[in-house]
């Protein structure tokens, strides 16, 4: 470990709380979604049981690009100064290829990245160390409980009640410890305890639909061309042999670059396509990057796979885009199916949906109020998202979007507003805006 690199240091979270205990709300999973309520909570006075299953520093398999959304909770949650005091990339702009060849770049220009936060890239052991540590802090001063090491074994309900949870300790014949309390919130990733209770015991729901889950799979690489120095573009590359998903380079400064993939999973099992050999050939053979891999480096250990539970529109469903509450239990970020269906991304869902969950906790409310403040929020960026994923599997027009942005600089500030801007969004709802710059 160098020095001065804290997040790679244990975090101290304190003495284990005595079984049976009881608090205001239980956050199951320590990721930027758990953080983010737990942190809201105590600062709302709360006394809060914050529950992490991984020992810090702990890695998370991401392509580790923080979107501007982020930033604003970054700095309420009062850690933006010390995440950007910490090596980061700065991105200035996303760079889109089609199959084809065509290119376009995005700018997102350091005034208007200012103005609306367009966000950079580092590791998530970072950016999740600085969160869980500043809510570690949060909830102990505020008379609640840390645990990390500790897994969730089970959801307790009274009566469809969520009441608690049980967590085990070192393991299957581990110590047992019994924790309750009137709220819990579930934000323990895609595999998360509390979603599984919430939407498949207690609603029968189904809880995993592979046409909304997305596979991704990334590695780290250094010395890859084109990638160099701390501020620069982040790329988007639809290749041929990856369509219907897509490939990623995102660096994160010091020479280091995130490289990825990721599929609807739906597609990829009907395509018989695996991640990890289709990115080994587009880095071996593809004519546009063995150049830039020519002399670069994979860090060995980091190629690992995880899934991306999306947060597109569900036919037919009365709770969009998946029930995230039951009485007593609500759920934020992966646990709550949020991820961005085009773009991939996924921190920013779930610290707006921590935020607006540890709301409804201090006052609350919950229920399908929850459910509905949480689609108002995300629902229309979303639905978006989705119909430019549905878009993007067509590769003749995925050349002909990407070859005409390439041309148009309007297509190219329509597509910086989109990106950085919540308000551009707007714009994206009115098919006459999209079918006037795409066509004239
Ligand atoms: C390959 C890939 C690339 C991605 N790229 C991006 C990107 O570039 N930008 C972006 O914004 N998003 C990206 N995402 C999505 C992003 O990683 C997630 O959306 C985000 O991590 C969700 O945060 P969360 O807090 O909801 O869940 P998580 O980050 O998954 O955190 C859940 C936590 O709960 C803990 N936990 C799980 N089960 C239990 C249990 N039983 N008991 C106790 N604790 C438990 C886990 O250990 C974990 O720490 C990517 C995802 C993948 C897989």
């Amino acid at each position: 470990m160098a020095k001065g690199e804290f997040w790679n240091e244990p975090i101290q979270t304190g003495p284990l709380p005595d079984s049976n205990s009881e608090f205001d709300c239980i956050v199951v999973g320590g990721g930027p979604g758990g953080a983010a309520a737990a942190s809201y909570l105590a600062m709302g006075g709360k006394k809060v049981l914050l529950i992490e299953k991984g020992v810090w520093p702990r890695d998370k398999v991401c392509g580790d690009a923080v979107g501007g959304k982020s930033l604003g909770h970054v700095k309420a949650l009062g850690v933006k100064m010390r995440l950007e005091s910490t090596p980061h990339f700065r991105v200035t702009g996303i760079v889109f290829s089609s199959p084809n060849g065509s290119e376009v770049t995005v700018p997102l220009p350091e005034e208007d990245v200012q103005k609306m936060e367009a966000g950079y890239s580092l590791p998530r052991q970072q950016f999740d160390w600085i969160l869980f540590e500043r809510a570690s802090e949060l909830v102990q001063e505020n008379g609640g409980s840390v645990i990390q090491g500790a897994t969730v074994t089970q959801v307790h309900d009274e009566g469809g009640v969520v009441t608690g949870v049980e967590i085990g300790i070192g393991g299957k014949r581990g110590e047992k410890r019994n924790y309750s309390a009137p709220w819990t919130i579930g934000a323990g990733g895609y595999q998360c305890p509390v979603a599984r209770k919430v939407v498949k015991e207690l609603a029968e729901e189904e809880l995993v639909d592979k046409m909304h889950y997305c596979g991704g799979y990334r590695e780290y690489w250094d010395g890859v061309k084109g990638c160099e120095g701390d501020a620069g573009n982040i790329e988007i590359h639809f290749v041929d042999s990856i369509i219907p998903g897509y490939f990623w380079l995102f660096p994160l400064g010091g020479g280091r670059v995130n490289v990825g993939i990721g599929m609807v999973l739906g597609l990829m099992d009907k395509q018989k396509k695996k991640l990890r050999p289709l990115q080994a050939d587009v880095i071996a053979n593809h004519p546009s990057f063995k150049e830039r891999f020519a002399n670069a480096t994979m860090v060995e250990g980091t190629g690992k796979g995880w899934q991306l539970p999306f947060g597109s529109p569900r036919k037919g469903e009365k709770n969009q885009p998946r029930r995230a509450y039951a009485p007593g239990a609500l759920l934020i970020g992966d646990a709550a199916s949020l991820v961005d269906p085009f773009s991939g991304e996924g921190v920013g869902n779930a610290l707006v949906s921590g935020e607006i969950a540890a709301r409804h906790v201090m006052e609350n409310v919950g229920g399908i109020d929850y459910q509905n403040e949480l689609w108002a929020a995300l629902g229309p960026e979303l639905t978006n998202s989705y119909k430019m994923q549905k878009m993007s599997r067509r590769k003749w027009l995925l050349n002909w979007f990407v070859g005409k942005a390439g041309r148009k600089p309007v297509i190219q500030e329509m597509m910086t507003e989109m990106i950085a801007s919540k308000e551009a969004q707007e714009n994206l709802h009115s098919k006459w805006f999209l079918v006037k710059t795409l066509l004239f």
